[in-house]
């Protein structure tokens, strides 16, 4: 019997809207969480096997974390396993073969259209600072340090050539922070916390003391 070791997972990167695929041997998922690392930076999810069982660690495109548990049958064997977020029923991406998976994402309205139009490295101003204040922001939200004032904060960010914005989608507002000059990063390196006002559009910079 002839096994296939090779998985195929497809993701949204709710960061840059764009459809991620990450290729992993199944030999290669353990206890330690395998991370999923977007093209733009973003670290975009995990993957961790747990006795018999896998999770699949993501976010929505609206930036909810989303968690899904596999019986190591399917996560393992099924040709083409389709990841739906359970709140609203969003497809998230695919899990399977590789050309299964290949020929979902091509027909699938939701992550076709946003392979093309995703960011890619050389995109970055200055890829460097942008990874670093991506690093940092990624760290602060796992912190739970990356909040909104408004009745049901919900902080997701996404990601331009020179800057990132932090936006609640609750209540719209945003903060802009520039990741294209060292300063930036050390601004950013710098930060504590950010915790936004409901409805507001803010530039991250020194006078905006209330962010930090
Ligand atoms: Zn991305
Ligand atoms: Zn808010």
């Amino acid at each position: 019997m002839i096994v296939e070791t090779e998985r195929t997972l497809a993701l949204l990167c709710p960061a840059c809207q764009g459809t991620q695929f990450h290729e992993f041997s199944i030999f290669g998922i353990g206890h330690k969480p395998y991370p999923l690392q977007c093209r733009c930076g973003f670290a975009h999810g995990q993957v961790q096997r747990t006795g018999s069982r896998y999770t699949i660690n993501a976010f929505s495109l609206t930036g909810e974390h989303v968690c899904l548990a596999f019986p190591a049958k399917e996560f393992l064997r099924a040709p083409l396993v389709v990841l739906i977020e359970p709140t609203f029923g969003d497809n998230i991406g695919f899990l399977g073969r590789g050309r299964d998976v290949q020929e979902a994402v091509a027909n699938s309205d939701a992550l076709s259209q946003s392979s093309g139009d995703a960011l890619d490295v050389e995109d970055f101003e200055n890829p460097d600072v942008m990874y670093a204040v991506l690093a940092r922001l990624q760290q602060l939200a796992g912190e739970g340090k990356i909040t909104c004032r408004c009745d049901h904060p919900s902080v997701g960010i996404d990601i331009y050539p020179e800057k990132v914005e932090l936006v609640c989608s609750f209540c719209g507002s945003a903060v802009v922070i520039g990741a294209s000059a060292p300063y930036h990063q050390e601004r950013v390196a710098h930060l504590s916390e950010i915790v936004m006002e409901p409805s507001s559009y803010a530039y991250l910079s020194e006078r905006l003391k209330p962010l930090i």
